[in-house]
Formats: C-alpha cells, sequence, structure tokens
C-alpha cells in the first residue's frame, strides 16, 4: 500500500503521548508548533503517492506496490533506484529534514538481507521477517530510538546505588515483555508511526536486560514522548522563519512505564552482543547511512545556491576574493556527491543474493560531513556578514503605509527590491543561525552516533595490509631491475 498525505495525517492522530515541557499536546497535526512540520511529511506521502512518480518511488512485488524504502536491493541497479527515490524526496525538503519515512526502513530493510544474524538464541528471525512486511504493506513511517541516556553511565548508577535511567526489560510473560526506563532520541518521535528501540553502541554483557530491540507504535500505553522545544512556539510567519516552519521535525526522548511489547515485535531479546550486530554484521547501518547522505549532499546543493543569493544579495558576488570562496563551497559540493555516487559504484554483495552500498565511501562521506558541516556554516555566516540583522523585525511592517515606503525605498539595492533582500536574509538566517539551524549543526555532528565511532569505521572496512603491500613491494624491488615496460619509458 502507499499512503497518500491526507491517510498520513489521519494515521498519525493515534492518542499517543507527547508533552512540551508541562504541556501535553493532544494532536500533533493540528498543534500550531508541530502542524508545519506534519505538513510537510505529509507531502512527501502525496510525493509518493503520485502517479507521474510511481515507477520512480515504488516497486511492485507479488502484484502488490511498496514504497521504495522497503525496496531489498539485489542488483547495482536496485541500489540506483534507492537512490533517486532518496534524493527525490531530499531535494523536495533541501536537505533539512534528518529523519524522513525512507530513512529507518532502510535500516530495518537492510536486516532482511542478512537474517542468518538473527538465527541464534537471541534473536527472532521470523519477527524480523514479519515485522519487515506489516511495515511495507502499511507504509509505515519509523524512526528510532537506540541509544541509552546520558545519565546511564554514571558510577552509582552501575552500582545500582539509584535507579539504572537506560530502558531494560524487568518483566517477562507468554504474551512479551515489560519494559521501563528512558532511550536517547528519537527524532521525528512525533510525526513517525513506530519506532525501532535498540543499540547502536556496545552493550557490556552484563546489561543483557537492556539489549531488548523491538519495533512499536508510538501510541503504546505507558509510553510517552518528551519533546524538546519546539522552535516555532511563537507561531511565527513563514516569510520571517520559512525553515522552521516546515521543517522543525522534533526530537523526543522516550520514556516507558510498564510498557508492554508483545513477542511478536521484539527482534532481540537477552543478548548484548547480536543487539549491536545487527547494525553492522547485516547491511542495516550502510543503506539507512547511504540515505542520510543523500541527503547531506542536497543540503550541500542547498548551501550553495544559498551562498549565491547572498552575494547577489550583499553585491559581493563578483569580488574575486568572494568568488574564490565560492568556488571552494563549489568543489566541496563536487567532491561531496562524488563520494555519494562512489558508493553505488563499488558497491558490495550481501550473502548470496543482496547487495549494499560501498562502506569505505559511506563512512568516509559520514565523517567529512560530519567535520565541514560547522566549517560551512561558517563560511556563509561569513559571506552573510551583518546582512540579517540590518532587516526589521518581521514582514508585519508592510502592515504599515509609512512604514512600508520607507523601507521599500531605502532597504532595496540595485534591481533587488527590499522585501526579496529581506526574504533572502530570513531564509539565510533559518539556515545558519536560528534555533533550527543551531539544532542541525549538532545534528550533523551526532546524528549517526559520536565522531569517535564514525573514525573505528573508517579504521575497520581500510584495506591497511592491501595499501601497505604496494609500498613493501617497491621496497623489495630495490636492487632488482626495473619491468620492461618502465624501463622502456
Ligand atoms: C539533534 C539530535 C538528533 C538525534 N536523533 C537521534 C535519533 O533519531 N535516534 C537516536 O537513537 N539517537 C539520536 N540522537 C542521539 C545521538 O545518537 C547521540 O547524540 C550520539 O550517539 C552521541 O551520544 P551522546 O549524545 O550520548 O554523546 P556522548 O557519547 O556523551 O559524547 C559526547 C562527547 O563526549 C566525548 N566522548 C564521550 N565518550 C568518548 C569516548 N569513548 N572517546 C572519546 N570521546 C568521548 C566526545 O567529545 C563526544 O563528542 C540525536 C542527537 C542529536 C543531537
Amino acid at each position: 500500500m502507499i499512503l497518500s498525505g491526507r491517510d498520513y495525517l489521519e494515521s498519525i492522530r493515534d492518542g499517543r503521548t507527547i508533552y512540551v515541557g508541562g504541556e501535553q499536546i493532544k494532536d500533533a497535526t493540528t498543534h500550531p508548533a508541530f502542524r508545519g512540520a506534519a505538513q510537510t511529511f505529509a507531502a512527501i506521502y502525496d510525493l509518493k503517492a503520485s502517479p507521474e512518480l510511481r515507477d520512480e518511488m515504488t516497486f511492485e512485488e507479488g502484484g502488490e506496490r511498496f514504497s521504495m524504502h522497503y525496496l531489498q536491493p539485489r542488483t547495482q541497479e536496485d541500489l540506483r533506484r534507492r537512490h533517486r527515490a532518496h534524493r527525490r524526496i531530499t531535494d523536495f525538503t533541501l536537505g533539512l529534514m534528518g529523519r524522513t519515512p525512507d530513512t529507518v526502513a532502510s535500516s530495518i530493510t537492510g536486516m532482511t538481507l542478512a537474517r542468518e544474524v538473527f538465527e541464534r538464541p537471541g534473536g527472532y528471525a521470523d519477527n524480523l521477517e514479519n515485522i519487515y512486511r506489516h511495515m511495507r504493506r502499511n507504509d509505515v513511517f519509523c524512526t528510532y530510538a537506540i541509544v541509552p541516556p546520558q545519565g546511564a553511565r554514571s558510577k552509582e548508577f552501575y552500582n545500582n546505588k539509584v535507579r539504572q535511567p537506560a530502558l531494560q526489560v524487568t518483566a517477562e510473560d507468554d504474551r512479551g515483555v515489560t519494559l521501563n526506563g528512558m532511550k536517547m532520541l528519537a527524532t521525528s518521535a512525533a510525526y513517525a508511526h513506530e519506532v525501532l528501540i535498540g543499540n547502536v553502541m556496545p552493550l557490556d554483557a552484563a546489561r543483557r536486560k537492556e539489549a531488548i530491540t523491538c519495533v512499536i507504535p508510538l501510541n503504546l500505553p505507558g509510553l510517552s514522548l518528551w519533546a524538546r522545544r519546539p522552535f516555532n512556539r511563537s507561531g511565527e510567519a513563514e516569510f520571517d522563519a520559512p525553515l522552521t516552519a516546515r521543517y522543525d521535525e522534533s526530537d523526543c526522548m522516550l520514556v516507558f512505564k510498564d510498557v508492554h511489547v508483545p513477542w511478536e515485535k521484539v527482534i532481540v531479546h537477552d543478548d548484548a552482543e547480536l543487539s549491536r550486530n545487527i547494525y553492522h554484521h547485516t547491511p542495516a547501518h550502510v543503506i539507512a547511512n547511504h540515505q542520510c547522505m543523500v541527503r547531506f549532499s542536497t543540503k550541500m546543493r542547498t548551501f550553495l545556491g544559498m551562498a549565491n543569493l547572498i552575494t547577489r544579495a550583499t553585491g559581493a558576488h563578483e569580488i574575486p576574493a568572494v568568488r574564490e570562496v565560492l568556488g571552494r563551497l563549489a568543489a566541496a559540493e563536487a567532491g561531496f556527491s562524488a563520494m555519494v555516487a562512489g558508493q553505488i559504484e563499488n558497491y558490495e554483495k550481501v550473502g548470496d543474493s543482496g547487495v549494499m552500498y560501498g562502506r569505505r565511501e559511506l563512512y568516509g562521506a559520514i565523517h567529512w560531513a560530519m567535520e565541514q558541516h560547522s566549517a560551512i556554516i561558517d563560511t556563509l555566516r561569513e559571506l552573510m556578514g551583518g546582512g540579517h540583522f540590518q532587516f526589521p523585525a518581521d514582514i508585519g511592517i508592510l502592515q504599515n503605509e509609512e512604514l512600508a515606503e520607507t523601507f521599500q525605498e531605502l532597504w532595496a539595492s540595485g534591481a533587488i527590491s527590499a522585501v526579496d533582500r529581506m526574504r533572502v536574509f530570513k531564509f539565510a538566517w533559518d539556515l545558519i543561525g536560528s534555533d533550527l539551524a543551531s539544532r542541525a549543526t549538532s545534528y550533523e555532528k551526532f546524528f549517526v552516533g559520536p565522531a569517535f565511532a564514525v573514525r573505528n569505521y573508517n579504521f575497520i572496512y581500510t584495506p591497511w595490509d592491501r595499501f601497505s603491500s604496494s609500498i613493501e613491494d617497491a621496497m623489495a624491488r630495490y636492487d632488482a631491475p626495473m619491468p620492461l615496460g618502465i624501463a622502456a619509458q
């Protein structure tokens, strides 16, 4: 099934519990601080459902149609098809939404390509298969919370001196498990249908009750979503905060109080090692993070477009030193695009019949994005000068005839009207300076885990011996005659 935007909005009015500070939100699709992003997710569903994009955004299997992010890749062309569908969604959202319906769906799809990983006492391979089929049949938007809360690291918690806050199984019965505790940090939880709960970081064997990995609806009794401050709480006009109005996807801590999860929704239980392996011994991490890198590559293009508009609005576009800065940004974007394309070019086989994106290019790209994002933002900030701060507080200025006349006269520049210039700077500020932009800077540093973990993936997947052996071969040939072909040149 392919959900329409309208059906999607209806389906997330499911009675879930969302707290914003002390306020409980009844319906995220109509609440002023949440409805903008809800509309954007609905528009993504409509995009997927549009007849013109049918072959690009969906695939057919057994007489049914499913969203492309549920396609199990068997060939390089399948990887390309998945890539094109991700690109269509990231282009639509300018690369500014991290957790769209195609992210975690890709993770679950990746897990199904290595079912054997789950075939041991703590794994539930059949449940995984059924969950995958349920998700694609119902076009489910799933997010994840796969990190323990920071507070769970203190020695007092380990020594059981105070209550352990990390989510764990506190009881089991014939029907399932009971969960208590907290999980960090589900982006888009206010808008998704379901959430994957698990552990992407290594878990000590002694903490096996925390190993619980399951995919559950966000409206289960006892589960509450504690949202960070929404950025459009004051309901600013779209002109004044265009990205905040549409793309604030929310981040929620998930609090479990005696939440009962049926066995059918469990994919790992009581196996600390497996709870992490399912991301790295299957293509789950790779296939999901390819989507993230397509998104970042689209975001790089948004940055380039903005740099162009800003410098035209400041009048500095043709200054040689400024062109040099733009050229440097353009080179970075082209290089990053190539890293993403390389993930398809150097694809890898999975088992007998699956494929996934090339890991060296993937983890190299993730690391590059994580390290360079802040510097790129800073470059844009520098290009913008004090531009944003010279404009009136909001576009309400036009309601006052006298002020509007002065504004239109003095803030225009050459052929660009005052309002058009203000539109560019408001957009630019929301991209690089607002609360939403600042949150994105943290997101780009941490969404895939901490930097030391990403460097570790890069270390692990590098063929060090192959690279060293060409040096060793060269050293071994020091006193040998040059091979004929080379000596003749
Ligand atoms: C905006 C945002 C959205 C997020 N969305 C999601 C989501 O949807 N789902 C989800 O599961 N998670 C999400 N996360 C959480 C994310 O996965 C974690 O923030 C990330 O794994 C880092 O963990 P941490 O925040 O506990 O930081 P820590 O692990 O506490 O790291 C913080 C810093 O401490 C230092 N440090 C800590 N340990 C070490 C070490 N061993 N070696 C060296 N330095 C160390 C480093 O400087 C590191 O940067 C999100 C985070 C953010 C900021």
